[in-house]
């Protein structure tokens, strides 16, 4: 089976990327005891995808996955974006709490989380985007997830990610749809087991 590394450590991440992606052993740095610990200075979602796949990727010389993502709201012109885990120093809480006070009396609340993939063998680079849509909410409900799910009230699921269950979250989030777009481009271009002729 081919094997493919995932830039994360993130056990949710990689439950999730190994349910995808079942024509490959997905491993993660630890499995091979490397760890990857690049600053992501790109300008988008996908220039810092590509950069932690191809750091992973000189590290252990396997193809790699690599994933960034974030939230962008409409009234903000897309900020946080790709600064969505640093709005604020101090973690979630403080970040929720900036974003607030950023929309204080702004009427339009539109917003939505985006996520790239990046597959890189060392000559293939492959990528594929997800979003899910919704409206940041005046105040947090629901304690499920992490970051700004108790304000992202979601128009898939008519509550915010903070109340939906993993499941939930987890059929329409952005994450999982670039997951998904990115199965079907590998499939696309053969990049699977090659003594699989079922695809
Ligand atoms: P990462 O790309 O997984 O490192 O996520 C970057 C940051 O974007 C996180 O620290 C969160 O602040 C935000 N973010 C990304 N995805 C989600 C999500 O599904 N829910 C809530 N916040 C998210």
């Amino acid at each position: 089976m081919k094997e493919i590394v995932l830039a994360s450590g993130n056990a949710g991440k990689l439950k999730e990327f190994r349910a995808m992606l079942a024509d490959f052993r997905v491993l993660s740095p630890k499995d091979l005891n490397i760890s990857v610990d690049v600053e992501e200075t790109g300008a988008t979602f996908y220039d810092n995808a590509l950069i932690k796949a191809k750091a992973l990727y000189e590290l252990c010389g396997l193809p790699t996955l690599a994933d960034d993502s974030g939230l962008c709201v409409d009234a903000l012109y897309g900020a946080p974006g790709v600064i969505s885990a640093r709005y604020n120093s101090g973690g979630d809480a403080e970040n929720n709490k900036k974003l607030l006070a950023d929309l204080n009396g702004k009427k339009n609340r539109a917003a939505h989380f985006a996520c790239c993939i990046v597959y890189y063998d060392g000559s293939n680079i492959i990528a594929s985007e997800g979003k899910t849509f919704g409206h940041i909410e005046n105040e947090l409900f629901g304690n499920g997830g992490f970051g700004y799910d108790p304000l992202f009230f979601s128009d898939d699921l008519n509550k915010t990610f903070g109340e939906a269950s993993a499941e939930e979250k987890n059929s329409v989030s952005h994450r999982a749809r670039a997951l998904a777009e990115l199965v079907n481009k590998l499939r696309e271009l053969r990049v699977t087991n090659p003594k699989d002729n079922t695809r």
